[in-house]
């Protein structure tokens, strides 16, 4: 996971540890290192430029040249900063003071939607709760079949109505969730390849027949700067209260993972690392700082 980056990071870090005191152009030279590795990462333009900004505002100061191990103190205030860009984020699912709690995926076609609907019911359901799948992705009858055999896979019921209106099936899910016992429904919905209209409508439709206390996008890491575009387009028309952000695993430079915050105000709450039903792990910056930054 974002190997590149961190390489470079590392780098620029280890050459500074071996210069002992550190004058002004020493952090200036090591933020130049920053800002490309940033870069190369994928991470958005106007992000890069304000973190290195921040960190280079907070490094000159005398405090931090003049202490004992001042290069130390350097890569402290950029894995404070890091941590700040990515932060706010609980990982948690605010769980409805009266069932059912009604969790709605959106995303882009092949982002990891009904993977992640089956992670998160898995996820919920060693936590004890009672989740219900519910296939609302009707242009597909292959993503139907797909969340059946997921849950059954996990033992999780699997509420369908086929072709039905997605909007018509999303709302009956709660009816059967009330009458069944199920504490929480996890809506899996259709994807296109683009953001158009049509998909909007759709997912507006559905949001307002259900009042979702979640909408989570399902965005694919790999995609870098495309993932933050599409949050942005979604957050500003559907309203987001989170992101998943999926096949971290394969991602090389981490591009997403540190703008989406930044650009979009958007937290992520989960990540995705991997395909199996287990590989879903509640998002924590200063973690993911540690992870760059070794
Ligand atoms: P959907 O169209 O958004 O519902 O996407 P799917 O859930 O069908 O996922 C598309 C593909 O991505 C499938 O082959 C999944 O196994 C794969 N996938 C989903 N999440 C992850 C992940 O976190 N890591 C990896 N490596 N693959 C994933």
């Amino acid at each position: 996971m974002f190997q590149g980056l961190s390489e470079k990071l590392q780098e620029t870090f280890k050459r500074l540890k071996g210069k002992g005191k550190l004058k002004e152009a020493d952090v200036s030279e090591a933020m130049r290192e920053v800002r490309v590795a940033l870069l190369e990462a994928d991470v958005n333009f106007k992000v890069v430029k304000d973190f290195v900004a921040k960190v280079k505002e907070r490094s000159i100061g005398q405090e931090v040249l003049e202490s004992l191990s001042p290069a130390q103190h350097v890569i402290k205030i950029v894995h404070e900063e890091m941590i700040e860009l990515m932060g706010g984020a609980t990982g948690k699912i605010l769980i409805a003071s009266k069932p059912p709690t009604v969790i709605m995926l959106i995303g882009l076609q092949g982002a990891g939607k009904t993977t992640h609907a089956a992670k998160l019911a898995n996820m919920l359901k060693k936590q004890g709760k009672h989740p219900l799948l519910v296939a609302c992705d009707i242009y597909r009858p292959a993503a139907i079949k797909q969340l059946q055999v997921l849950g059954d896979q996990l033992k999780v019921p699997v509420f369908s109505m086929g072709q039905d209106n997605p909007r018509d099936i999303a709302k009956a899910s709660i009816v059967h969730a009330n009458q069944n016992g199920q504490d929480v429904v996890i809506i899996d919905t259709a994807g296109r390849l683009h953001i158009n209209e049509e998909l909007m409508g759709e997912l507006r439709d559905i949001k307002s027949s259900v009042k979702p206390h979640e909408i989570l996008l399902v965005v694919d890491a790999m995609t870098g700067q495309d993932a933050v575009n599409v949050a942005e387009s979604f957050h500003s028309d559907l309203g987001l209260d989170g992101v998943i952000l999926t096949k971290l695993d394969g991602d090389t430079r981490g591009g997403a993972a540190l703008s989406i915050k930044a650009v979009t105000g958007c937290t992520i709450k989960f990540v995705g690392i991997g395909e199996k039903m287990d590989a879903i792990e509640s998002f924590h910056p200063d973690r993911m700082a540690s992870r760059i930054l070794g």
